[in-house]
């Protein structure tokens, strides 16, 4: 029988020759092949991330970063210890009136069994989901308010674990700059940062990839 980070390779060699979008801008961006107890889900890379060929690279990047920092995970161990994931591997070019396209559900779709396989294969028990669209892809979402700065229960593909929703880092939104978007980030940090799971992969050494599938 294979090793899950055996499995993870083999998954992300076939994702990364996916094309079956054909509005898609980029070829796919993809994260480490940590297996993780950990795993975070984007929405879609920027226009950067592709040339760069890793998730979170530019600016959003930098502050998402930032935030995990404050709770313990310079970037190189985010990258190195949480499986970064997304709902579109792709980016998906520019909107004709200013800022990055958002996936359309056709797009969603054909995607998430990319995703469902990492939930599969990482069997996580917190999942951080950054942004609206992430968020969507587990419980219906109106306003973030209601969502961030609380723990949930999900369940994807027959895994079930904790849920806890991030705001999108990009500096398009002011939502984390103004209450309560501010305290209720924070908020969700700390909820981070207590989770079994987050302390796991806190505690694990430098850069050993495909240790925290451990922590229960
Ligand atoms: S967005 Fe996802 S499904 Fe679409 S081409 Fe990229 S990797 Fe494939």
């Amino acid at each position: 029988m294979q090793v899950p980070q055996q499995v993870l390779l083999e998954h992300q060699d076939v994702l990364a020759h996916c094309r079956r979008c054909p509005r898609m801008q980029s070829t796919p961006v993809i994260g480490n092949p940590v297996v993780s107890r950990v795993l975070l889900v984007g929405q879609a890379p920027g226009p950067k991330e592709p040339a760069l060929g890793r998730p979170f690279a530019w600016t959003a990047g930098k502050m998402m970063f930032k935030w995990f920092a404050s709770i313990g995970l310079d970037e190189e161990q985010v990258r190195g210890r949480v499986y970064m994931a997304a709902v579109c591997r792709c980016f998906p070019g520019k909107r004709p009136t200013g800022g990055d396209r958002v996936p359309d559900p056709d797009e969603v779709a054909n995607c998430a069994s990319w995703l469902d396989a990492e939930f599969a294969i990482n069997e996580p028990t917190l999942v951080i989901p950054v942004g609206k669209l992430a968020i969507q892809q587990f419980m219906p979402v109106d306003k973030l308010d209601a969502v961030v700065g609380k723990l949930h229960r999900g369940t994807r593909n027959g895994v079930s674990f904790d849920l806890a929703p991030l705001p999108h880092p990009s500096g398009a939104s002011t939502w984390q700059y103004t209450e309560p978007g501010k305290t209720l980030l924070r908020q969700a940090l700390a909820l981070i940062a207590a989770h079994p799971a987050w302390k796991c992969v806190k505690a694990e050494g430098t850069g050993r990839k495909g240790k925290t599938k451990d922590a229960k």
